[in-house]
């Protein structure tokens, strides 16, 4: 046996040798699914199959990197070649190869979700739609469950479910503005995300010697986190997999449990039907956890228990029992802040770990701030992921939509970005004009301008304006990405437009745009092909696509020890010594949106479950009592899921764990909107007649009154702080366990009676 097996344990060992045939691992967190793909590979490698016939598809390029690395280690250089990264990653690149076979050009641009928002917002604006009925983000989020359901247009127009549907949900026009979307992507030459797979999924099903070309090119394929691939990806994978005499090496790692992307697409069902689909397939279980110490297993087992829906799975570690999960519970969100950074700071101190060994997982990145805040203050580096990124900056974006468009000249989402900017005379209305004429002769935004831009009003500056961007188009030819991009940024004077500016915003964004130059430069001269390991490809169309697919999870930094702030979401299949999952309030996690139904109240908890089983050896969990949010002061109860933990595997911090002790015994199945009882009140509250009990204007409760709570009995308003809408008043109420109350004053009920 290879020396480097030695690090696996029998089942693994098992699912690693097995190279023939489907194969299937199903197991819950931290039980080495991710390590036994990585294996796998080297294992192919070693047994002298080429790099390049192996496809390992994974949740993130950032963890294709990391495990070429770590196959690198085992397997030597040539684990470069092997095709890892996300769906989305390699499919765009082979769709590159291939464009022209399903009508695209082969320097396609790639929309993001900005800019498939902004080309809905603005047809929905040309039709003079109502924007409450048709808001952007749910016709995007529609537009693209279609689609990942192979629902074209005319299908989708043909389908009198979802005709219907749409009836009732009063969006009758829904099915003319995805035709319309779609139709004026293709003119755009542009595919949006889910184009990547639709088109990738249109070009093996159309088109079949090429579909024969890449199942054969791929004779190994992997798939991580298997149990968030959506229709449409697992479409692709039985395209490439399942045909006679085809060689159905496929494996699959994931953990239903895990599942988060339900409202994707993404369902349990996928494996369910994996079993099916595959014949011959060879299922294997891993049941020991190496991640985690034992309270943080056992508390992950009992949460995850309470779903009823699920494969089940023992999980077991013999790691020491390690610490107890500490809960934090906080005034406001100022508080879980400061409080969560005095942790970070003992922890370093005390404990000497290193930043990067420390996480701060939220349900919503705009969570965000607070903790950056914090950390800013203690000189502690931190990175974001996800969020406000880098790329969505407006003037990094600025400088990318004029490569953009002189890349492809179609991309009239870059195009409408840039023509006016910085200004040079170009307005809405001949803009509007352009649009029009684009639109009645079914010519792109670009024909149009070329055609009657220069007889308009701003005839002068079209013209100028269309020799520029011609006059860059040749560059495209000679110069190298970073060449062109420099020479782009002071021709189109959009480095001046910054570089005048001297306010401080000003001097940050001339940053990023040298940031962003720093970037193309460093693309343009390092050889490592990041992807497919194939000869690198220094054009400016390759650097564009190459940046249209980093995941929020994959942008550079410069420092290396950082504390990493991320959602749950972003945070699959990572780890860490150190977690803080904070914001742990009923309305937040569970979200507020998921109150509908026990299934979304599921996929919360799985959430949840992800989250804690990111931990390594110590976990908090954190949550405030009220919190800003959405501009109002809200009030909110701890989660449910911190009442689903044993009390024993929680470490008391002052009076909390017996308050959720009290509060959760017996578990109550209690589904979304019910309402839940309130922490547990002591039973010496005197009782309070309902009949006498008239509850005064919250407007005339000022601090140092003496009141009546239904609940709460005598309080005693220690303060008022917030304005108008957002009073609060911290009561201490002498007669219950935790006297001092914030009480938001709109939604109290309280009786002045001093
Ligand atoms: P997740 O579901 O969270 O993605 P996973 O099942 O992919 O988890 P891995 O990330 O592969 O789990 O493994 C978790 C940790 O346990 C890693 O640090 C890994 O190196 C370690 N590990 C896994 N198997 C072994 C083993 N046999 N011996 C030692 N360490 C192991
Ligand atoms: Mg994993």
């Amino acid at each position: 046996m290879s020396d480097f097996l030695k690090g696996l344990n029998p089942v693994q060992l098992q699912a690693v040798t097995t190279i023939q045939g489907p194969v299937l691992v199903i197991a819950g967190p931290g039980s080495g699914k991710t390590r036994v793909l990585t294996f796998r590979i080297a294992y192919l490698l070693s047994q002298g199959v080429p790099p390049s016939s192996i496809l390992a598809l994974t949740f993130t390029n950032k963890a294709a990197r990391e495990m070429k690395e770590r196959i690198g280690h085992v397997a030597g250089p040539k684990s470069s070649q092997v095709w890892a990264g996300t769906f989305h990653s390699l499919f765009s690149r082979i769709l590159r190869i291939e464009a022209d076979q399903i009508g695209y050009p082969s320097d396609f641009t790639i929309y993001d979700t900005e800019d498939s928002k902004s080309l809905i917002s603005s047809i929905i604006k040309e039709w003079n739609l109502d924007k409450e009925a048709y808001p952007t983000n749910s016709i995007k989020n529609r537009i693209s469950s279609a689609k990942s359901n192979l629902l074209t247009p005319k299908a989708y127009e043909m389908n009198s479910e979802q005709m219907s549907n749409d009836q009732a949900s009063r969006i009758p026009q829904f099915h003319k503005l995805y035709s319309e979307y779609v139709g004026r992507c293709r003119k755009a030459g542009a595919m949006d995300f889910d184009d990547l797979l639709l088109q990738f999924f249109r070009l093996l099903q159309e088109k079949p010697e090429i579909a024969r070309k890449y199942r054969e090119r791929f004779q190994f394929i992997m798939v991580d986190e298997f149990q968030d691939t959506n229709f449409l990806q697992y479409g692709i994978l039985k395209k490439l997999t399942l045909y006679q005499g085809s060689p159905r090496n496929i494996c699959a790692v994931g953990d239903d449990a895990q599942s988060i992307y339900a409202f994707r697409g993404a369902t349990i069902d996928n494996i369910l039907d994996f079993e099916k689909d595959f014949d011959g397939m060879q299922t294997f279980k891993l049941e020991q956890n190496y991640r985690s110490t034992r309270h943080i297993v056992e508390a992950a087992n009992k949460v995850i228990g309470y779903n009823k829906r699920q494969i089940r799975k023992t999980i077991w570690t013999d790691q020491e029992d390690g610490q107890k999960i500490k809960v934090i519970k906080a005034i406001n969100d100022t508080e879980e802040g400061r409080r969560v950074i005095d942790q970070i700071m003992e922890l370093k101190t005390r404990d000497h770990l290193p930043n990067h060994e420390i996480a701060i997982l939220y349900r919503t990145n705009a969570q965000s701030r607070i903790f950056e805040e914090h950390l800013r203050r203690h000189n502690i580096p931190y990175k974001i992921f996800g969020g406000q990124s880098f790329y969505q900056r407006k003037e990094v974006k600025d400088l990318i939509a004029y490569l953009r468009a002189v890349v492809n000249h179609r991309d009239e989402e870059a195009l409408k970005r840039v023509i006016n900017f910085p200004k040079r005379g170009i307005g809405n209305s001949t803009m509007s004009q352009m649009a029009a004429l684009a639109a009645a002769e079914s010519i792109t935004l670009w024909e149009a301008l070329v055609k009657a831009g220069p007889q308009t009003r701003s005839g002068k500056a079209i013209s100028n304006f269309i020799a520029m961007m011609a006059g860059f188009r040749e560059k495209t030819e000679t110069l190298n990405a970073y060449d062109l991009a420099l020479w782009v940024a002071k021709e189109s004077r959009l480095y001046d437009e910054y570089a005048g500016d001297h306010t401080i915003e000003g001097l940050g964004r001339k940053e990023n745009i040298q940031a962003l130059l720093d970037g193309i430069q460093e693309f343009t001269e390092s050889d490592e092909e990041v992807y497919t390991g194939e000869v690198k490809d220094k054009s400016l169309a390759s650097y564009l696509q190459n940046i249209a697919l980093l995941t929020d999870a994959d942008e550079g930094t410069d420092e290396t020890d950082f504390v990493s702030l991320m959602s749950v979401h972003a945070a699959k299949g990572l780890e860490f010594l150190a977690i803080f999952l904070v914001g742990l309030e009923e309305q937040l996690f569970p979200s507020f949106m998921s109150m509908n139904s026990q299934d979304e109240i599921d996929e919360e908890r799985r959430l949840f479950y992800v989250a804690i089983t990111r931990a390594k050896a110590h976990l908090w969990l954190t949550f405030a009592q009220s919190r800003y949010r959405y501009g109002q002061m809200r009030y909110n109860e701890p989660s449910r899921f911190l009442e689903e933990i044993e009390p024993d595997n929680l470490e008391d911090t002052g009076g909390m764990v017996q308050e959720l002790e009290a509060a959760s015994a017996p578990p109550k199945a209690r589904v979304g909107g019910a309402a839940r009882p309130a922490v547990q009140v002591a039973a010496s509250v005197r009782k309070i007649d309902p009949a006498t009990f008239i509850p005064s204007a919250s407007t005339s409760i000022e601090a140092g009154m003496k009141v009546l709570h239904m609940k709460f009995g005598e309080g005693q308003v220690k303060l008022v702080d917030g304005a108008r809408e957002n009073r609060v008043a911290t009561i201490y109420f002498k007669e219950i366990d935790n006297p001092e109350r914030r009480i938001m004053l709109k939604f109290a009920k309280l009786m002045i009676v001093d």
